[in-house]
Order: C-alpha cells, then sequence, then structure tokens
C-alpha cells in the first residue's frame, strides 16, 4: 500500500472543478486517507518547486498556485503513486490523453489541474510537508478496492 500527495491547484477551485476531480480518484478505488484546504506561502511553494527554481517559469507558478486556497488530499491504495500520475496524465494538458484529468479538463502547461506525487520518495517528502500524522487516516473501507495488494 502507498500513499500520494494530490493539490487540486487553484485553476481547479476557480473553475468548480473540485467534485468531478476528486469524484476520479474515488471512483479508480483509491482510498481517502486526508484532505484540508489551505493558502500555500511563498515559503512552502519554494520548498514544493525547489527543483523548478531556475526555470523562468518559477515565481509564474507560485503566483498562479496562490491565487486562491488549494485542497491538499493523501489518498491510498496499492501503487497509489504510479496510478494517481497515471490518472492525471501529461504535465502539458495540450499533450495529455483524453480520459486522463490534464486530458480532459486543461489546455494549459502551467494551469494543469492537479499535482500528484512522482516517486515514493517525493511522496513521502511532500505529504510530510502538506499534512501532520493525526491528520492522516487509517480505516477499512468496505469495498476494499484500495487493498487488492495480490493481484
Ligand atoms: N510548469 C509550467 N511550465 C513548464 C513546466 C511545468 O508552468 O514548462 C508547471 C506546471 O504547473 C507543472 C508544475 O510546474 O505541473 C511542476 O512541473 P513538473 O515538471 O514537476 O510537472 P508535474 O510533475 O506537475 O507533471
Amino acid at each position: 500500500m502507498e500513499k500520494t500527495l494530490v493539490i487540486l491547484k487553484p485553476c481547479t477551485i476557480q473553475r468548480g472543478l473540485i467534485g468531478e476531480i476528486i469524484s476520479r480518484f474515488e471512483r479508480k478505488g483509491l482510498q481517502l486517507a486526508g484532505m484540508k484546504m489551505i493558502w500555500l506561502t511563498d515559503n512552502i511553494l519554494s520548498e514544493h518547486y525547489a527543483h523548478l527554481k531556475e526555470k523562468p517559469f518559477f515565481q509564474r507558478i507560485k503566483d498562479a498556485m496562490s491565487v486562491c486556497p488549494v485542497i491538499v488530499c493523501c489518498w491510498e491504495g496499492v501503487d497509489a503513486i504510479h496510478v494517481v500520475r497515471q490518472l492525471a496524465g501529461a504535465t502539458n494538458g495540450r499533450n495529455a490523453q483524453p480520459g486522463t484529468i490534464r486530458g480532459d479538463f486543461s489546455m494549459s502547461v502551467q494551469e494543469n489541474i492537479v499535482h500528484a506525487s512522482d516517486s515514493p520518495e517525493t511522496a513521502a517528502i511532500e505529504l510530510k510537508r502538506f499534512f501532520n500524522d493525526d491528520e492522516l487516516f487509517d480505516y477499512r473501507m468496505n469495498n476494499l478496492l484500495a487493498t487488492y495488494a495480490n493481484d
């Protein structure tokens, strides 16, 4: 079982797509382990996007990520990090496959609906960045979709 971080970006909140996007992860069979709305600060954004700090669009991304609050979620399941990245699709919404979240809802590189952790190492760091231990919950789902570990 893995846990991964998803951020519903300001473009998602502004466009009224919160329910639609959460529903995609839910219907896939991932289990929600934590969720909250927060306003991202420049400090946390500089840390979160540190791998892009030399890029010309660094400040632009930080500005776009703080125009309104975001929703941070932790999704859990077998191979959850890979599964969520697959559901999100390619970074550039114009290249993302139809059927993926970005492919269905984004025409932009920057305003691409969600952030999703890209590896187990990043997921662990990112979940610690956005959640305290007591904000993530272990519980059993009746349908056990997220726990198909043996197939
Ligand atoms: N981004 C951008 N222009 C680019 C590349 C990335 O505005 O040329 C933004 C975009 O919002 C992306 C985020 O920076 O989601 C982080 O980029 P990364 O390469 O980590 O892509 P991701 O993992 O989000 O697909």
